[in-house]
Protein backbone atom coordinates (compact mmCIF):
# COMPACT_ATOMS: atom_id res chain seq x y z
CA UNK A 1 0.00 0.00 0.00
CA UNK A 2 0.32 3.52 -0.01
CA UNK A 3 2.71 5.36 2.33
CA UNK A 4 0.35 7.65 2.42
CA UNK A 5 -2.55 5.50 2.96
CA UNK A 6 -0.40 4.11 5.61
CA UNK A 7 -0.03 7.41 7.51
CA UNK A 8 -3.22 8.10 7.43
CA UNK A 9 -4.89 5.04 9.04
CA UNK A 10 -2.04 5.60 11.50
CA UNK A 11 -3.11 9.21 12.43
CA UNK A 12 -6.49 7.81 12.55
CA UNK A 13 -5.69 5.56 15.33
CA UNK A 14 -3.70 7.72 16.88
CA UNK A 15 -7.13 10.39 16.54
CA UNK A 16 -9.05 7.93 17.77
CA UNK A 17 -6.88 6.19 20.63
CA UNK A 18 -5.30 9.76 22.48
CA UNK A 19 -7.36 9.35 25.22
CA UNK A 20 -5.53 5.90 26.50
CA UNK A 21 -2.55 8.24 27.10
CA UNK A 22 -2.98 10.32 30.38
CA UNK A 23 -1.61 13.98 29.45
CA UNK A 24 -1.08 13.17 26.00
CA UNK A 25 -2.75 16.06 23.58
CA UNK A 26 -5.24 14.90 20.48
CA UNK A 27 -2.16 16.21 17.89
CA UNK A 28 0.61 14.16 19.49
CA UNK A 29 -1.57 11.52 19.62
CA UNK A 30 -2.20 11.83 15.61
CA UNK A 31 1.62 12.18 14.91
CA UNK A 32 2.24 9.12 17.03
CA UNK A 33 -0.13 6.94 15.38
CA UNK A 34 1.21 8.69 11.88
CA UNK A 35 4.65 7.73 12.98
CA UNK A 36 3.65 4.50 13.86
CA UNK A 37 1.98 3.57 10.80
CA UNK A 38 4.68 4.45 8.48
CA UNK A 39 7.92 2.80 10.59
CA UNK A 40 7.18 -1.09 8.99
CA UNK A 41 8.31 0.32 5.47
CA UNK A 42 11.86 1.44 6.83
CA UNK A 43 12.61 -1.84 5.07
CA UNK A 44 11.69 -0.19 1.36
CA UNK A 45 14.88 1.88 0.29
CA UNK A 46 12.21 4.54 -1.23
CA UNK A 47 9.19 4.32 0.89
CA UNK A 48 7.80 7.59 2.28
CA UNK A 49 9.58 6.53 5.85
CA UNK A 50 12.66 5.71 4.41
CA UNK A 51 13.17 8.86 2.19
CA UNK A 52 12.06 11.23 5.35
CA UNK A 53 14.65 9.34 7.79
CA UNK A 54 17.22 9.22 5.12
CA UNK A 55 17.06 11.96 2.42
CA UNK A 56 20.54 11.27 0.83
CA UNK A 57 21.17 7.88 -0.59
CA UNK A 58 24.74 7.36 -0.15
CA UNK A 59 26.49 5.28 -2.96
CA UNK A 60 22.97 5.38 -4.94
CA UNK A 61 21.23 3.71 -2.20
CA UNK A 62 19.50 5.05 1.04
CA UNK A 63 19.81 1.40 3.08
CA UNK A 64 23.82 2.66 3.21
CA UNK A 65 22.26 6.13 4.71
CA UNK A 66 20.54 4.10 7.31
CA UNK A 67 23.14 1.40 7.82
CA UNK A 68 25.77 4.58 8.41
CA UNK A 69 23.87 6.78 10.06
CA UNK A 70 22.65 4.21 12.55
CA UNK A 71 26.07 2.66 13.31
CA UNK A 72 27.19 6.24 13.62
CA UNK A 73 24.67 6.64 16.34
CA UNK A 74 25.63 3.55 18.41
CA UNK A 75 28.62 4.67 18.77
CA UNK A 76 27.70 7.74 20.05
CA UNK A 77 25.59 6.30 22.40
CA UNK A 78 28.22 3.41 23.54
CA UNK A 79 30.35 6.76 24.12
CA UNK A 80 27.94 8.59 26.74
CA UNK A 81 27.34 11.77 24.13
CA UNK A 82 23.90 10.64 23.51
CA UNK A 83 21.58 8.51 26.04
CA UNK A 84 22.14 5.13 26.43
CA UNK A 85 18.75 3.77 26.80
CA UNK A 86 16.93 6.10 24.63
CA UNK A 87 18.76 6.14 21.98
CA UNK A 88 20.49 2.52 21.27
CA UNK A 89 17.65 0.15 20.87
CA UNK A 90 16.22 2.66 18.59
CA UNK A 91 19.34 2.79 16.50
CA UNK A 92 19.45 -1.04 16.68
CA UNK A 93 15.88 -1.82 15.12
CA UNK A 94 17.15 1.14 12.24
CA UNK A 95 19.91 -0.77 11.36
CA UNK A 96 18.08 -4.44 11.34
CA UNK A 97 15.48 -2.83 9.03
CA UNK A 98 17.91 -1.02 6.69
CA UNK A 99 19.66 -4.79 6.24
CA UNK A 100 16.49 -6.71 5.94
CA UNK A 101 14.46 -7.64 2.81
CA UNK A 102 11.20 -5.61 2.35
CA UNK A 103 8.01 -7.19 4.28
CA UNK A 104 10.53 -9.15 6.55
CA UNK A 105 11.28 -9.08 9.81
CA UNK A 106 9.47 -5.32 10.31
CA UNK A 107 6.72 -6.83 9.16
CA UNK A 108 6.06 -9.17 11.67
CA UNK A 109 5.16 -10.04 15.23
CA UNK A 110 8.75 -9.77 16.44
CA UNK A 111 8.92 -6.20 14.64
CA UNK A 112 5.88 -4.84 16.23
CA UNK A 113 6.95 -5.71 19.62
CA UNK A 114 10.81 -4.93 19.22
CA UNK A 115 9.85 -1.56 17.60
CA UNK A 116 7.37 -0.40 20.41
CA UNK A 117 10.17 -1.35 23.36
CA UNK A 118 12.78 0.31 20.96
CA UNK A 119 10.58 3.75 21.81
CA UNK A 120 9.07 3.18 24.98
CA UNK A 121 11.53 5.41 26.87
CA UNK A 122 10.71 8.18 24.71
CA UNK A 123 7.12 7.58 24.54
CA UNK A 124 5.73 6.55 27.82
CA UNK A 125 2.20 5.68 28.67
CA UNK A 126 1.60 6.66 24.31
CA UNK A 127 3.69 3.64 23.10
CA UNK A 128 0.30 1.81 23.20
CA UNK A 129 -0.79 4.57 20.38
CA UNK A 130 2.50 3.74 18.59
CA UNK A 131 2.19 -0.11 18.59
CA UNK A 132 -1.58 0.36 17.33
CA UNK A 133 0.12 2.65 14.78
CA UNK A 134 2.22 0.08 13.87
CA UNK A 135 -0.58 -3.22 13.79
CA UNK A 136 -2.76 -0.87 11.50
CA UNK A 137 0.58 -0.93 8.79
CA UNK A 138 0.50 -4.95 9.20
CA UNK A 139 -2.77 -5.02 9.02
CA UNK A 140 -3.54 -2.86 5.93
CA UNK A 141 -0.38 -5.12 4.34
CA UNK A 142 -2.22 -8.14 5.01
CA UNK A 143 -5.18 -7.04 3.03
CA UNK A 144 -3.09 -7.15 0.07
CA UNK A 145 -2.16 -10.43 -2.11
CA UNK A 146 0.92 -10.99 -1.16
CA UNK A 147 0.29 -10.82 3.07
CA UNK A 148 2.59 -10.49 5.63
CA UNK A 149 5.10 -12.67 7.45
CA UNK A 150 3.45 -11.91 11.09
CA UNK A 151 5.23 -15.16 12.43
CA UNK A 152 8.74 -14.52 10.89
CA UNK A 153 10.73 -16.19 11.14
CA UNK A 154 8.70 -18.59 9.71
CA UNK A 155 8.08 -17.99 6.25
CA UNK A 156 4.08 -17.99 6.13
CA UNK A 157 2.45 -15.14 4.52
CA UNK A 158 -0.93 -13.91 6.41
CA UNK A 159 -2.88 -12.34 4.42
CA UNK A 160 -7.01 -11.73 4.36
CA UNK A 161 -8.31 -12.42 0.40
CA UNK A 162 -9.47 -9.45 -0.79
CA UNK A 163 -8.12 -9.32 -4.19
CA UNK A 164 -6.46 -6.32 -3.50
CA UNK A 165 -2.91 -5.82 -5.39
CA UNK A 166 -1.30 -2.41 -4.88
CA UNK A 167 -0.10 -0.40 -8.02
CA UNK A 168 -3.44 -1.17 -10.11
CA UNK A 169 -5.68 1.54 -11.18
CA UNK A 170 -8.46 0.77 -9.59
CA UNK A 171 -6.36 -0.40 -5.64
CA UNK A 172 -4.93 3.08 -6.02
CA UNK A 173 -8.34 4.64 -6.49
CA UNK A 174 -9.43 2.71 -3.23
CA UNK A 175 -6.64 3.93 -1.41
CA UNK A 176 -7.41 7.39 -2.56
CA UNK A 177 -11.07 7.17 -0.76
CA UNK A 178 -9.47 5.64 2.24
CA UNK A 179 -6.87 8.47 2.53
CA UNK A 180 -10.28 11.11 2.23
CA UNK A 181 -11.93 9.11 4.61
CA UNK A 182 -9.37 9.11 7.55
CA UNK A 183 -8.86 13.28 6.53
CA UNK A 184 -12.87 13.39 7.17
CA UNK A 185 -12.95 10.91 10.14
CA UNK A 186 -9.93 12.85 11.77
CA UNK A 187 -11.06 16.34 11.09
CA UNK A 188 -14.43 15.23 12.49
CA UNK A 189 -12.46 13.82 15.47
CA UNK A 190 -11.10 17.27 15.69
CA UNK A 191 -13.77 19.52 15.96
CA UNK A 192 -14.30 19.11 19.85
CA UNK A 193 -10.29 19.95 20.08
CA UNK A 194 -11.48 23.47 17.90
CA UNK A 195 -10.89 25.74 20.96
CA UNK A 196 -8.14 23.86 22.71
CA UNK A 197 -6.22 23.91 18.72
CA UNK A 198 -6.86 27.71 18.34
CA UNK A 199 -5.61 28.44 21.71
CA UNK A 200 -2.79 26.83 20.95
CA UNK A 201 -1.88 28.62 18.14
CA UNK A 202 -2.98 31.82 19.51
CA UNK A 203 0.05 30.89 22.10
CA UNK A 204 2.41 29.74 19.30
CA UNK A 205 2.09 33.00 17.40
CA UNK A 206 2.07 35.07 20.33
CA UNK A 207 5.50 33.35 21.18
CA UNK A 208 6.95 33.60 17.39
CA UNK A 209 6.45 37.10 17.29
ZN1 LIG B 1 4.44 -2.45 4.53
Amino acid sequence: MMGRTHMMLGALTGALLESQAPGLGVLEGILIGAIGGLVPDLDHPNSKATRSIAPIALGGSRRNSMVLMSLGVMALAWQGHLPYDGVMAIACWLLVAALSKHRGITHSLIGLLSATYAVHTWLGASWIIFAVGYASHLFADMLTDRGVPLLWPLQLDFSIPTGFSTGRFWSTFVEKWIQMGCILYIGWILVPHLEQLLRLAEAQLLTTF
